[in-house]
C-alpha cells in the first residue's frame, strides 16, 4: 500500500463534500412520504438559491413555502409519481433569499431497499433561469418576428437549396394568389405563373432570383420582375430580393426571398414613359421614340450591312383645314391620318408624329425602290377623302425620302435630307414624293436665307409696287391696272414676286407684306383721283394665308376708308384654288367685301383645278381671268384657241367679266377681242411700270381723250 494514499473515513467525507459542493448541481436527499421534506442537501444550495444549506435541514418541510404557489400541484403531483418508481424532471420556480425567482430543475429518484422499500428520493437542483429566459426571449422574439413579417408590406418566401417552399408570409401568398398551402412543399419549376422581365421577355427558369442565389451564392437586390397571374388581368410587380442563410458548413441553409409590390409605381412609370415617347393626339410614337428607332435602325443595318428608309410626310395644305374649319376637325384628321399610316405598314416598319401635321414612317431593310412602293402606297392612302363629323375632308401629302447609309449616317442627318426631300416634293406640286439629293441642300439654304431677308425688307421698306394697265376692248382705255409688288434688293437688284411670294406664304410674311400692297395700291389711288384722273379699278392679289388670318377684311376696311377710296374701285384677285377651298372662312370673307362693293376674280383661271362646273356655284365672283399660259399657246395650239374660246363664252353666259392677262401680240388681241373678250393685260399694252410711270400713262390718256 502506499504510503501516499489516504482512505479515511475522514478524508472520503471531506472528498464527497468537496465534490458536492463543486459540482453544477445542488444534491439533496428527502423523504419518500408525505410532504417530501428535505433530508440533507449540498452546501452549494447557498450559491444557488441565498439559502443555507441547515435552513433546509432544521426545517425539511419548509421548501415548499419557498416554491411559486402555482407550481405546487405540478411539483407535487410528480413526485407522487416519482413514489411509483418513475424518475422525472421537473421544472419550478424557486424562491430565492432576496425574494427573486429562480427557475430550478429538479431530476429526482427514488432509492429502495434489497426489498423494494422506499428508502428516500434523491435528486439534484440546477439553475434554468437563464435558458428559460433566452427560450422565452426567443419565443418572444419569434413571435414578434412573425408579427413583423406578416405586418410588414413586402412578401418573404423561405426555401430551401431545391428551391421548395418551407415557409412564406401572408403578403407573398397575396402578391402570388396562392394559399400558404399551394404554395408550401412547392420549388420554383412548380409555379405556373409566368414571370417577365422588366423589358417585358420571359424570365428564364435559371434566372429566377432564387436560383442566382442558389448558382452564384450571392445576394440578388433590388431585380424588377412582373408576374402573370391567371386570376387577374394585370401584370403584378414586385421588386425582389434574396439572399442565402449559410449552414456551419458554407453550404446554402436557405434562400430568403423578399418581395415588395411596385405596380403602382410601375403604372406611373409606365404613363411617364407614355407621356414622353407617343403623341397624345394621335398614340404614334413622338419625336424622341422615332429618333430612337431611328438610332436602332441605323445599329441594325449597321452590323448587318443593310440599308432602310426614312420616309418624311407633310400633309398639303392641312392649315387651312385647321384655320378654316377649327382645332377639333384638325385633330381629328390627324388621328384618322394616323390610324391609315400605322395600319398600312409591316410590322417591322414603324410611323410616329414629329408635331403639327409631319409624320415619320421608318421602312427598316428597305432601298430605293422599296421606299418609292412605299411611299407610292402611303400616298394612295389619301386618295379616299376623310370624313369628321359628317364633313368630308381631302388631303394628300408630299413625301421626302432618304435612305441610309446614302444620304446619312445619323438620326438628324437623315431626318433633315427627307425633310428637304419632302420640301422639293412640295415644290413639285405636292401628293408626291421625291428622294433627297445633295443638290437640295443648297435650295433650302437659300430658301432660308430670303426668309431672313424678306423679314429685313419689310423693316427697310425694300418693296415697291408696280402697277399693270387693264384695257377696255371697246374703248381701248385703261380702266384698271393691277397692283403688282417689286422687291428692290440692295445687293441683288430686283427679285421676281414668284421667286420670293411663295416663300413668304410658307413662312407667313405674306400677312404684312400683302397688307402693305394693299395700302399702297389704296395710296397712290387716292393720289391719282386727287391729281384729277378719271377713277380706275386697282386689282390687289390675295394669298389664301391672308384670307386665313381672319382680321383681313376689318384691315381693308380700314384701308379704303382711310385713303377715301370705294369699295367698288377695289378689285381683290384670288386664284382657283384658294375658291375652290369654299370654306365658311372665304365665303364669309367675300359676302362682307361685296357689302363694301368690293369685286372678285379668278386669277389664272384654268391653271387649277379646271372645273368650270363650280363656277355656277360661285355667286359672289364678278371677273375671270384667263392664265397667260393659254394666251401664250393661241395660235401654236389649236386647242388654246378652242379652250379659251369656251372659257370667254361660258363666262359670258355665267354674266361674268373675262379678262385675258399675258396679252403680247397683236395676233392674240384680235382673236380675243373677236371671242367676245371684255378686257386685256399684257406687254402688248405695256408691262408692270412703277408709280411714276403708270401717271405718265394716264396723263396720255387724258390728252387722248
Ligand atoms: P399674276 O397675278 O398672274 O401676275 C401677272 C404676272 O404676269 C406678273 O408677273 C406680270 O409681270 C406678268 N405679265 C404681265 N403681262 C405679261 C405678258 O404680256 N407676258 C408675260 N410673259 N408676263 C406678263 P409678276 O409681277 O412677276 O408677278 C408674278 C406673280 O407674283 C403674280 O402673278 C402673282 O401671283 C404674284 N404677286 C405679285 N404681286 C403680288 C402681291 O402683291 N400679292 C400676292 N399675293 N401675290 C403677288
Ligand atoms: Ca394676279
Ligand atoms: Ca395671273
Amino acid at each position: 500500500m502506499s504510503p501516499y494514499i489516504i482512505n479515511t473515513l475522514e478524508t472520503k467525507i471531506a472528498r464527497f463534500e468537496h465534490l458536492l459542493s463543486a459540482a453544477p448541481i445542488t444534491i439533496y436527499t428527502r423523504k419518500p412520504f408525505a410532504d417530501f421534506g428535505i433530508t440533507f442537501i449540498s452546501n452549494s444550495v447557498k450559491e444557488l438559491l441565498g439559502h443555507e444549506a441547515d435552513a433546509f435541514i432544521f426545517f425539511p418541510d419548509s421548501w415548499l413555502s419557498h416554491v411559486h404557489p402555482e407550481d405546487h400541484p405540478v411539483v407535487l403531483e410528480n413526485f407522487h409519481r416519482i413514489l411509483l418508481g418513475d424518475a422525472t424532471i421537473i421544472k419550478y420556480r424557486f424562491k430565492m433569499k432576496d425574494g427573486q425567482w429562480k427557475w430550478i430543475r429538479d431530476r429526482a429518484k427514488l432509492i429502495t431497499d434489497s426489498a423494494g422499500r422506499a428508502l428516500e428520493i434523491i435528486g439534484g437542483w440546477t439553475d434554468m433561469t437563464e435558458l428559460i429566459q433566452t427560450e422565452e426571449a426567443l419565443k418572444q422574439s419569434e413571435k414578434k418576428h412573425r408579427f413583423l413579417l406578416e405586418q410588414v408590406n413586402a412578401g418573404v418566401i423561405v426555401q430551401t437549396p431545391d428551391t421548395r417552399v418551407v415557409s412564406c408570409n401572408r403578403q407573398a401568398t397575396h402578391l402570388l394568389g396562392l394559399t400558404e398551402q399551394q404554395l408550401l412543399g412547392k420549388s420554383a419549376a412548380d409555379f405556373e405563373h409566368v414571370f417577365i422581365n422588366e423589358d417585358g421577355t420571359l424570365t428564364a427558369l435559371d434566372d429566377f432570383p432564387v436560383n442566382q442565389v442558389i448558382d452564384t451564392h450571392k445576394a440578388v437586390k433590388s431585380r424588377v420582375l412582373g408576374i402573370e397571374r391567371s386570376d387577374i388581368d394585370e401584370i403584378v410587380w414586385v421588386m425582389v430580393n434574396a439572399f442565402a442563410e449559410f449552414d456551419n458548413n458554407g453550404g446554402i441553409g436557405v434562400v430568403n426571398t423578399t418581395l415588395i409590390d411596385i405596380t403602382p409605381h410601375i403604372k406611373s412609370q409606365e404613363k411617364i414613359h407614355r407621356l414622353a415617347h407617343y403623341d397624345s393626339l394621335t398614340q404614334l410614337p413622338n419625336r424622341v421614340l422615332i429618333n430612337e428607332r431611328i438610332e436602332q435602325a441605323i445599329h441594325y443595318s449597321y452590323r448587318e450591312n443593310k440599308s432602310f428608309s426614312l420616309l418624311f410626310l407633310d400633309l398639303d395644305d392641312f392649315k387651312i383645314v385647321n384655320d378654316s374649319l377649327g382645332h377639333h376637325y384638325g385633330d381629328a384628321l390627324l388621328r384618322q391620318v394616323a390610324q391609315r399610316l400605322e395600319h398600312s405598314l409591316r410590322e417591322t416598319d414603324s410611323a410616329g408624329r414629329l408635331g403639327g401635321d409631319e409624320f415619320v414612317v421608318i421602312l427598316n431593310n428597305t432601298n430605293a425602290d422599296g421606299a418609292a412602293a412605299a411611299a407610292q402606297k402611303i400616298i394612295h392612302l389619301f386618295k379616299d377623302p376623310f370624313a369628321v363629323d359628317g364633313q368630308v375632308l381631302s388631303i394628300q401629302t408630299s413625301i421626302g425620302i432618304s435612305i441610309y447609309p446614302k444620304n446619312g449616317c445619323d438620326s438628324n442627318t437623315l431626318t433633315r435630307h427627307a425633310d428637304i426631300a419632302m420640301y422639293h416634293a412640295k415644290q413639285e406640286g405636292r401628293g408626291r414624293f421625291s428622294f433627297f439629293d445633295f443638290k437640295m441642300n443648297t435650295r433650302l439654304e437659300y430658301r432660308l436665307g430670303m426668309e431672313r431677308e424678306l423679314r429685313l425688307a419689310i423693316e427697310e421698306n425694300q418693296f415697291l409696287v408696280y402697277y399693270q394697265p387693264q384695257i377696255d376692248l371697246t374703248s381701248e382705255r385703261i380702266i384698271g391696272i393691277e397692283a403688282l409688288i417689286r422687291w428692290r434688293h440692295p445687293q441683288r437688284g430686283m427679285i421676281s414676286p414668284a421667286d420670293f411670294i411663295p416663300v413668304a406664304e410658307d413662312c407667313g410674311l405674306i400677312n404684312p407684306i400683302g397688307e402693305w400692297v394693299l395700302r399702297r395700291a389704296c395710296e397712290d389711288m387716292k393720289t391719282w383721283q386727287a391729281s384729277g384722273f378719271a377713277p380706275l379699278k386697282v386689282a390687289v392679289n390675295l394669298s389664301l394665308r391672308q384670307l386665313q388670318e381672319g382680321t383681313l377684311f376689318n384691315k381693308i376696311s380700314n384701308i379704303l376708308a382711310q385713303n377715301g377710296i370705294a369699295g367698288s374701285q377695289l378689285e381683290l384677285e384670288l386664284t382657283e384654288s384658294v375658291m375652290m377651298e369654299n370654306h365658311s372662312v372665304t365665303l364669309n370673307f367675300m359676302t362682307q367685301c361685296k357689302d363694301l362693293g368690293i369685286h372678285f376674280s379668278i386669277d389664272d383661271f384654268g391653271t387649277g383645278y379646271s372645273s368650270l362646273s363650280y363656277l355656277t356655284k360661285l355667286p359672289l365672283l364678278d371677273k375671270l381671268k384667263i392664265d397667260r399660259s393659254f394666251i401664250q399657246e393661241l395660235f401654236k395650239n389649236n386647242d388654246a384657241n378652242t379652250i379659251v374660246g369656251a372659257i370667254v363664252n361660258m363666262a359670258k353666259s355665267l354674266r361674268l367679266k373675262v379678262i385675258a392677262e399675258g396679252v403680247e401680240t397683236e395676233q392674240q388681241l384680235d382673236y380675243l377681242r373677236d371671242c367676245g373678250c371684255d378686257t386685256v393685260q399684257g406687254f402688248y399694252f405695256s408691262p408692270p411700270v412703277s408709280y411714276e410711270a403708270l401717271t405718265q400713262l394716264l396723263a396720255q390718256e387724258e390728252l387722248i381723250a
